[in-house]
């Protein structure tokens, strides 16, 4: 589904991603670990079109698609969750469902002017799937309520339900486990395998926490230095000496 080769990303001299190559296959959900500074984050950043790479190659379902632009991306079914912006703090936790599919027709003035019925049938079909979407992440009962004023799980299991607003088939969490509360840390593991197991969707997370990629992850990819260390799943990558090398070097 995705395959990265020889990806650099330069910083100055610096190469903070440095021929990073690896392979993601469609129905997995690969974590990504490594020390701090190994170059996870910047390796999304490009994956997901945030960053443009120095060098290498992005394929993603076969398709050349190094260097372009998130929306580009996003439109062809990669999705990298973000945190919810500052602005929708203010929103609902259905408006900030309701905000996500693109190129929704009420986005035109003309269209709205024009078309009012056909606006009004586009604007119920979202709210219906932002409702199942609250429903399926059982955030209805606070589907009203400002996103601004959830619980830090909450706000990780919203910002998997925007991914859910999309048809994505790629999708990329930075650390979903961080600052969520155990109750709701297994219920986000449980809605992350429904949706790769009966949704179809394939991940990739960058976690710290070793429960969730123990339980979740498979394969487990250890980055040190900008490039693949280690791949395998959860024991051989824990049991090699390289990997704790690497975390004692952080
Ligand atoms: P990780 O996510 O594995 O902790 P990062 O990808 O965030 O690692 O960072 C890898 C390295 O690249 C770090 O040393 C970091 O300081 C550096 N880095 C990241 N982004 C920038 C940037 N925009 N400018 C300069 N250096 C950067």
């Amino acid at each position: 589904m995705l395959e990265v080769d020889g990806l650099v990303k330069a910083f100055g001299g610096f190469r903070a991603v440095d021929g990073c190559t690896l392979r993601v296959n469609e129905g997995e959900i690969l974590g990504l670990i490594g020390p701090n500074g190994a170059g996870k984050t910047t390796l999304f950043n490009l994956v997901a079109g945030a960053l443009q790479p120095s060098a290498g190659a992005i394929r993603f379902l076969g398709e050349d698609v190094t260097g372009l632009a998130t929306d580009a991306l996003f439109h062809k079914g990669l999705v990298r969750t973000f945190q919810i912006p500052h602005e929708f703090h203010r929103l609902s936790a259905r408006e900030n469902l309701m905000m996500v599919p693109p190129h929704q027709p009420g986005e035109r003035l003309f269209a709205n002017w024009l078309a009012w019925g056909r606006v009004q049938r586009a604007e119920a079909a979202v709210r219906k799937r932002a409702d199942e979407t609250l429903a399926f992440l059982e955030l209805t009962h606070v589907a009203d309520e400002r996103a601004g004023n959830l619980s830090g799980g909450q706000k990780k299991l919203l910002e998997l339900g925007r991914t859910m607003m999309t048809d994505a088939r790629l999708v990329l969490l930075d650390e979903p486990a961080a600052g969520v509360n155990r109750t709701l840390l297994r219920r986000l593991e449980d809605k992350i395998r429904v949706l790769n197991r009966e949704r179809g969707y394939t991940f990739i997370l960058i976690e710290h926490d070793m429960e969730m990629i123990e339980k979740l992850c498979r394969p487990v990819v250890c980055m040190a230095e900008g490039k693949v260390l280690v791949e395998g799943d959860f024991r051989t990558v824990r049991a090699d000496p390289r990997v704790l090398e690497a975390y004692l070097g952080e």
